[in-house]
């Protein structure tokens, strides 16, 4: 990933080369777009090294009080070549709808409503719409071989308020990739660039103490430097530039894994900036994808309510399913977010070019885990869980909480093995045996009885 986003001398240079005269002032006359600043002296920024460190330098979108922000896609195909003398590219079938798919979930994870522009004139267009996404290739724009660019909400463009919320994703065939749908390589170019639009900086990039890097990632080394514990990466947060780099997610652009969305530190910072919103609020059921599956990709789970279930079910691969939601605290591993995936990849042995998983955002509450058909780790978090053990030798640890193991089978194909809180639960070998080993969990239910721990 390169992007230009931060790069002041270009923003100059466009100011100076690219902007027509006659459209200076449409957007400034306009109610928005406007940015407001933000203090990272106190308040939760100043606690936080990751929110310090994503935090745009200071500024954000300023949202109306109706929380409405508008969006278009080339400029509503209202012009042929835009304002920075750039010509559009129609993007590839499909990448409309998901990139609208993409605001409707972001307007469900934080506090902003975003709504694609339907004006019929330019003019309507730069009065309504603040984020403009715009699609060309370097043989017809000066993307200078980056995959795009975009202008935070930085104060010095108050006076250039054109150029807040300008993005351009580089759709060219120079990167010779085909595969535009979330979890690809080109995708995640689209939420990088929109995470800078709504004021997310690189990890990397530092301004003045308040505005760092994340712990010991150099600005002198962003394609490299993961960080003290490996957080500035996929499927952490996309702002980086490590993308080809973490152990996660493929080693070649052809590959499908990264992520879907923001990561979890993203999502924290973004939450910060403009609130929560809700989402999934019923009993829902996340499905960890396979490797048969066409596009898959990382999610980071925002799920505001509803007993809710991540399922491997049917999944042969051996899985760690970890309910803890992410901390975002420093000096935890992957700053304290927790990764459901195969063990193959947690264990960063995964060959191949497909990755996938979830994680779970600070503060959402998953109840339930059902294992797959492999020998999986399953992990509650400290409310009651429901775990449920389908086949192989399953390792399972309820923490706190009153946990509950769920045995699709009869309680006399098993022999029970106590030794203080810990239990294994074996399957007699004649009935096809198994062994899955309990901790710190209070109930198991058998198809035919309960057994209290
Ligand atoms: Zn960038």
């Amino acid at each position: 990933m390169k992007c230009k986003s931060c790069k002041n001398k270009l923003i100059n240079k466009l100011k100076k080369d690219g902007m027509k005269n006659n459209e200076k002032s449409k957007r400034l006359e306009s109610n928005y777009p406007t940015v407001e600043e933000v203090n990272s002296n106190n308040g939760p920024f100043s606690k936080n090294v990751y929110a310090k460190g994503l935090l745009g330098y200071g500024w954000k979108l300023s949202i109306p009080n109706d929380r409405k922000l508008y969006y278009s896609i080339n400029y509503n195909n209202l012009t042929d070549t835009s304002y920075d003398g750039y010509e559009f590219i129609t993007p590839k079938n499909g990448l409309k709808d998901d990139i609208i798919n993409f605001f409707n979930d972001l307007s469900k994870i934080i506090n902003i409503e975003f709504i694609e522009s339907q004006a019929e004139t330019l003019n309507d267009l730069y009065n309504e719409a603040t984020l403009l996404i715009s699609f060309s290739d370097d043989s017809k724009s000066d993307l200078d071989g980056s995959y795009g660019y975009a202008y935070l909400p930085l104060a010095n463009q108050l006076n250039s308020p054109d150029l807040v919320g300008i993005v351009w994703i580089n759709h060219g065939s120079k990167f010779k990739l085909e595969d535009w749908s979330p979890g690809s390589y080109n995708w995640i170019t689209i939420v990088h660039e929109v995470g800078h639009a709504l004021g997310l900086k690189h990890p990397h990039d530092s301004y003045s103490d308040y505005y760092p890097t994340f712990p010991e990632v150099s600005e002198y080394n962003p394609y490299a430097d993961l960080g003290k514990n490996k957080e500035n990466m996929h499927p952490l947060t996309v702002m980086g530039y490590t993308d080809l780099e973490s152990p996660y997610v493929p080693k070649n652009k052809n590959g499908s894994g990264w992520c879907k969305g923001f990561g979890t530190i993203d999502i924290y910072v973004l939450q910060l900036l403009y609130g929560k919103s809700d989402k999934n609020t019923g009993d829902t059921i996340y499905t960890i994808p396979t490797l048969n599956d066409d596009s898959i990709f990382w999610e980071a789970i925002w799920d505001t309510s509803g007993n809710d279930t991540i399922t491997g079910e049917n999944h042969t691969d051996a899985l760690v399913i970890d309910l803890r939601s992410a901390t975002i605290k420093n000096n935890k591993k992957f700053a304290g977010s927790k990764l459901t995936t195969s063990k193959k990849i947690l264990n960063e042995s995964q060959t191949g070019n497909k990755f996938f998983g979830f994680t779970i955002a600070k503060s959402v509450n998953i109840e339930n885990a059902i294992g797959g058909n492999g020998n999986d780790k399953i992990l509650g978090n400290k409310s009651n869980n429901q775990i449920t053990s389908t086949a192989g030798n399953d390792l399972i640890n309820g923490f706190k909480g009153y946990d509950t193991v769920i045995i699709n089978d009869i309680f006399d194909n098993f022999i029970i093995r106590k030794k203080s809180k810990k239990l294994t639960v074996l399957k007699r070998r004649g009935k096809g045996g198994r062994r899955v080993k309990i901790k710190n969990c209070e109930k198991i239910i058998f198809t035919d009885r309960e057994y209290i721990i």
